[in-house]
């Protein structure tokens, strides 16, 4: 591991070759001038970092077989497209698919919760079942060569402050310990790479998105690959989208957060923003969920025969890893609640942390959006509705209708009943004995 302080203390003896050396230097630290590449810790930095690592390796699915890599030449960075439980979960005890096959866990080496909060699932020596069917530089399988770390979140959605500063940690540790460069950290999206399919006649990048949003400035690293060595090398078809994420910035320093195209960085069907572009692989799969503007719900196995894929609209939602059942069940209802793997994210989107987004925590706490800082604090059972203002305060000489008007017992408004938590106008058994306390919240929209 490298920790030591990067000054130099030599420098006070004064010799003439301080010139040469202080030329040395700014030759080599040229490169990496552009934004905070450099990143150096201090050791006590380091030390605790280390120390705060959740210890999740017993919870490993003892059909999980540990295997020690021979080599490390590479770090690769995924999104989980879960909340943290059932990321946890997936990666310690493994996938369960719809038609019954398992896998036996131990699909990474590290988690980074959204809070920062960093999980040790498989020690690093081993081998993660991470990288599946991939490629990098003319190297199959790249599991055999490379520490996995998952962070908790989505592809289209930006990662936190606090999961970029672990990842700065994690990383300097991990390129310490295995003497690798800037350029051998790489997202999934970039070394993942698919069989020919409708799309691509031939074996093509493109096959995962994920990570595609990993921000390599945030996280410290600084220029990578200009190219992707496989396509150069006519091993692999180029995925469009892929190419222009990652390799369009002169010098290929990935800093998604301000250059990104707005499409590129949603989970809604759009012209550019294609299923294909959205799920990848998956944009098939029975976990793949797509809610169409007016609510109706399809998954994804089901929509070449029941809808078309050249048939869906533009404002199509793409939720992966979901159970069709759920969504449709939610996609009905104004009050939408948090469980399994419906996430604030996946309800609400960009809008999860809005001063519009209304939470009801199962303590009976109420939150705005803007008061969240990660869908990941918020427990299971916490019910939530989107584009409200409120509450408005029923009193004695302000009635439910003299708040909502003609709309008072309407579905789309919403009752926070003290002990009984949000209801929908139309449950609301008698408007004339509401308890005190009882607040009312309206869609912004109509
Ligand atoms: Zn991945």
């Amino acid at each position: 591991m490298n920790i030591e302080p990067c000054v130099n203390s030599s420098f006070s003896k004064g010799s003439a070759l301080v010139p040469v050396i202080a030329l040395v230097l700014v030759v080599i630290l040229l490169p990496t001038a552009p934004g905070l590449a450099a990143q150096t810790y201090s050791r006590s930095d380091l030390v605790r970092f280390q120390h705060r690592i959740v210890d999740y390796r017993s919870r490993i699915n003892p059909r999980f077989k540990k295997r020690v890599r021979p080599k490390t030449r590479l770090v690769i960075v995924h999104t989980s497209e879960l909340g943290l439980k059932s990321t946890l979960r997936v990666v310690s005890r493994g996938k369960r698919f719809k038609n019954g096959r398992t896998t036996p866990g131990g699909h990474a080496n590290y988690v980074v919760a959204r809070n920062g909060t960093v999980y040790r699932i498989l020690d690093k020596k081993y081998r993660a079942d991470h990288a599946g069917l991939s490629m990098w530089n003319g190297i199959s399988d790249v599991s055999d060569i490379s520490v996995g770390i998952e962070f908790v979140g989505y592809h289209y959605a930006p990662l936190t402050t606090s999961q970029y500063r672990s990842a700065g940690m994690l990383l300097f540790i991990l390129k310490g310990a295995y003497g690798l460069q800037n350029k051998d950290i790489l997202t999934h999206s970039q070394i993942a790479y698919g069989r020919p399919n409708r799309w691509f006649s031939e074996n093509h990048r493109g096959r995962k998105r994920c990570a595609k949003n990993f921000d390599r400035i945030r996280a410290g690293l600084g220029p990578t690959w200009p190219f992707d060595p496989d396509v150069r090398a006519g091993r692999l078809t180029p995925d469009p989208m892929l190419a222009q994420v990652f390799y369009s910035a002169p010098g290929a320093v990935v800093s998604t957060g301000k250059k990104a195209p707005q499409a590129l960085a949603s989970d809604v069907i759009s012209k550019q923003n294609s299923a294909w572009a959205i799920a990848g692989e998956d944009y098939a799969a029975s976990s793949t969920v797509y809610v169409l503007p007016g609510g109706k719900t399809l998954a994804g196995d089901r929509v070449a025969s029941n809808w078309g894929w050249d048939r869906l609209p533009a404002g199509t939602k793409v939720l992966l890893n979901q159970e069709t059942e759920q969504v449709r069940e939610q996609a009905k209802s104004t009050i939408k609640m948090i469980s399994g793997r419906m996430t604030a994210w996946s309800h609400a989107g960009g809008a999860y942390h809005a001063a519009s987004t209304i939470y009801f925590l199962p303590s009976g706490r109420i939150l705005t959006g803007r008061l969240i800082s990660d869908w990941d604090d918020l427990p299971s059972g916490t019910r939530l509705v989107v584009g409200y203002k409120g509450p408005f305060n029923v009193t004695k000489y302000k009635t439910a209708y003299g708040i909502a008007g003609v709309k008072f017992k309407d579905p789309g408004t919403i009752y926070h009943i003290p002990g009984r938590g949000p209801v929908p106008g139309n449950r609301v058994p008698n408007f004339s004995d509401l308890p005190k306390g009882t607040g009312v919240y309206l869609p912004i929209a109509g």
